[in-house]
């Protein structure tokens, strides 16, 4: 069976900020699933893996960065549940940790220029036309399967919160829990964090995928676009680490949670309303930004 013993606690940060506002503020931990299928990346590969495994398929291929999560996340479950894998990576060969440990647990990286790459289908079809067991997974995992796991998280959840804040790369995981808390009838807002630059496109898109336009779309947090940080986000990542004691990164996280301090300083929220944060994962790559933070 294809199948994670999810481990995803919910607990409540504590900070000055917080009880001044009268707010309280509680994280999903999606981040301790698992070390490399983290977070989002479960929840998005789930179902696709089981429909692959369903079709009798063996080889898992997809797409991403030279810094996906998705990437290694898809080479991680595929070595743990008996695919091979191939992924396809955008832009010159590079070397760094995450496609090492792609490599590590047994994917094939190809490189591809910028612009081959953007037809992925046609990829797909070029090198796989003679491998019928070969399964394509979009960039990101992206898709009618991957929302619907990404839709459960709201079935773990113990209580209602007025609140759930999820940053967003391809919008799947915000366009799952969008569904999710319409298909429960659940009272929650859900406030969606763009972490690319001009990215008004997904508010449309999630629009389209969840069937809802009921959420907030705060597209000003994206730093200068993705990857790119400056001093007052690091400066507010080394300050939310050393005093809640939960690891963000500077890509998805970081943002996400800066929008957060941000929109309550800002008194964007109720007195008395609950918050919930879900802690996306990405932390792998943690180790290939320490230069970032300039210690
Ligand atoms: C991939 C990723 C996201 C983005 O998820 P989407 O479903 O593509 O929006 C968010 N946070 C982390 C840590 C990720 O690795």
């Amino acid at each position: 069976m294809i199948e994670l013993n999810i481990n995803s606690p919910i607990e409540e940060i504590r900070n000055p900020l917080f009880i001044n506002k009268g707010i309280k503020v509680f994280v999903k931990r999606d981040d301790m699933i698992h070390p490399f299928i983290s977070g989002n990346k479960w929840r998005k590969l789930k179902y696709l893996l089981r429909d692959a495994f369903k079709l009798n398929k063996n080889h898992l291929v997809t797409f991403g960065g030279a810094y996906s999560n998705h990437l290694l996340a898809t080479a991680c479950a595929g070595a743990k549940f008996g695919f091979q894998t191939t992924g396809f990576v955008r832009g010159e060969e590079v070397k760094n940790e995450t496609l090492t440990l792609c490599r590590l647990f047994g994917m094939q990286l190809i490189f591809i220029d910028r612009e081959s790459y953007k037809h992925k289908k046609t990829l797909f079809d070029q090198h796989f036309q003679d491998h019928p067991q070969a399964y394509f997974i979009d960039e990101g995992g992206a898709g009618v399967l991957a929302i619907k796991g990404c839709a459960e998280l709201i079935n773990e959840l113990p209580e209602v919160y007025d609140h759930i804040f999820c940053a967003a790369g391809t919008g799947t995981t915000a366009s799952g829990i969008i569904k999710g808390i319409i298909e429960g009838s659940i009272p929650t807002l859900t406030h969606v964090i763009p972490i690319l630059k001009g990215a008004d496109f997904l508010k449309t898109e999630i629009e389209e995928n969840s069937g809802s336009n009921t959420f907030e779309f705060h597209a000003g947090y994206h730093f200068g676009g993705y990857a790119k940080t400056d001093e007052e986000l690091l400066t507010f990542i080394k300050n939310f680490c050393s005093t809640c004691g939960i690891l963000i990164e500077p890509v998805y996280t970081g943002k996400m949670f800066f929008s957060l301090f941000d929109l309550i300083s800002k008194d964007h929220f109720n007195r008395g309303c609950k918050i919930l944060a879900i802690h996306t994962g990405g932390l792998s790559g943690i180790s290939g930004m320490i230069n970032k933070f300039n210690y």
